[in-house]
């Protein structure tokens, strides 16, 4: 069941924008050797449809049956936890029913969501305008909710003005544990039992996990660090969307590393750490830019740099900085992150990861009907380790939109 606050509306004349999806499956330690080709063939027959099944709805198009497009165009913020939420059932990924366990045997999911609009009003969308007060969520130790980005969803539009705080609104941005769980209840989420997030293969991992906890207690011994964190799993999800109104959405969720400690909080839920979404007047008034972001890796690592925001600074403070660079400079290789390890990288897992986003501008100058065509947005990518499961959409020369799925640097088959 997807419980909706706030309905989305039609469409409404002003610049538009061709829409665009980019989603990520998690990134850092992935090597060819640990991604046989069932595997990659598994991960991307599973982003390739979620990402049609996203860019349907972003286009108002009737997607394929049961994916709850119901064919009206749909919002940044709707598109993004759609396709979250695909990936929350999908065994295959860290987050929802794939999650990793603590070093207790327990889940506890994180998840987030941050908006924000290239229209001064979000125009033509009213849950981005609604979800535009509170900017951004996340929800944190969630147990037993089956869409963990859904429960940060209703906390971002449920600020508290509506119902004068009745019912759970609030102004607050992070919630965790019992309390935002029993509210998910009232708020109508779906609920499912601890064996619905048993996966044997996240079971092994923690068993395997729980053996190099033994190992850097008695000698640290860092080879078996390494061969052990090879297994550790990846997996964490995001989605960053561009509606055809000039709105951009983030989202992301996930299990956390494998073993954390109970009431770890990573950086997925962390505004900040590990998402953004700003857009802003350019300071000489000749465009309005927006800028979102998802990122995968090592959380406390992302918490330690505020990496999502560190790098939508260098766009929003720097001069002619592209969101493309400053991804880079943050998750890039020798970036940022990757400097936050120091002497450790490549041993404990710490620095590493990858960031996706997707970037817009509109010139002030722009009215209603006067651009030629759709605007486009730019969709950026980058990742320090070996591999960033993601896929994207990207126009040829011809202007048509083409699919992309890629994990490594190169494609698969190279
Ligand atoms: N960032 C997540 C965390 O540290 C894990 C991941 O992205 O793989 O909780």
């Amino acid at each position: 069941m997807t419980v909706t606050y706030v309905p989305s509306e039609k469409a409404t004349p002003r610049p538009r924008f061709r829409p665009a999806v980019i989603m990520h499956g998690g990134a850092g330690n992935i090597e060819r050797s640990r991604i046989p080709p069932e595997l990659y063939e598994k991960y991307r027959a599973s982003l390739l449809k979620y990402l049609r099944s996203t860019l349907a709805l972003l286009n108002g198009e009737q997607g394929e049956s049961g994916d709850g497009n119901d064919g009206s165009p749909g919002s940044a913020l709707d598109a993004a936890v759609h396709a979250v939420s695909l990936m929350e059932d999908d065994e295959i990924f860290n987050c929802g029913r794939g999650s990793v366990f603590t070093t207790t045997g327990t889940h506890e999911m994180e998840a987030s969501v941050m908006v924000c609009s290239l229209l001064p009003e979000s125009q033509g969308s009213a849950d981005v305008k609604r979800a535009q007060v509170k900017r951004g969520a996340g929800v944190m130790m969630i147990k037993n909710v089956r869409h963990p980005v859904q429960l940060a969803r209703e906390v971002l539009l449920r600020d508290g003005e509506d119902d004068a705080g009745k019912h759970g609104g609030s102004m607050h941005s992070h919630l965790c544990g019992p309390y935002v769980e029993a509210l998910a209840k009232e708020w109508g989420l779906e609920f499912k039992p601890d064996e619905w997030f048993f996966t044997q293969k996240r079971w092994d991992e923690h068993i395997r996990g729980l053996g190099k906890g033994a190992t850097i207690d008695h000698d640290g011994a860092p080879e078996s660090i390494q061969e052990i964190n090879k297994y550790l799993s990846q997996g964490t999800v995001g989605c960053v969307c561009l509606d055809q109104w000039g709105n951009i959405a983030a989202a992301t969720s996930t299990g956390g590393l494998t073993n954390k400690l109970p009431g770890r909080i990573g950086d997925t839920p962390t505004l900040g750490a590990g998402f953004w979404a700003e857009s802003w007047d350019a300071p000489d008034s000749s465009s309005r830019r927006a800028l979102g972001m998802s990122g995968t890796g090592n959380g406390d690592s992302f918490v330690r740099v505020a990496a999502a925001h560190s790098a939508a600074s260098l766009v929003k403070l720097g001069t002619k900085v592209s969101l493309a660079d400053a991804v880079t400079a943050i998750a890039g290789p020798g970036g940022e992150l990757q400097r936050s390890a120091g002497p450790r990288w490549g041993k404990t897992g710490e620095g590493s990861g990858g960031i996706i986003g997707i970037e817009a501008e509109v010139p002030s100058n722009a009215e209603d009907g006067q651009n030629e065509g759709l605007l486009k947005g730019k969709v950026v990518f980058d990742f320090n380790g070996g591999g960033m499961i993601r896929a994207w959409t990207e126009e040829d020369a011809d202007g048509v939109l083409r699919e992309r799925m890629m994990v490594f640097r190169d494609e698969y088959y190279n």
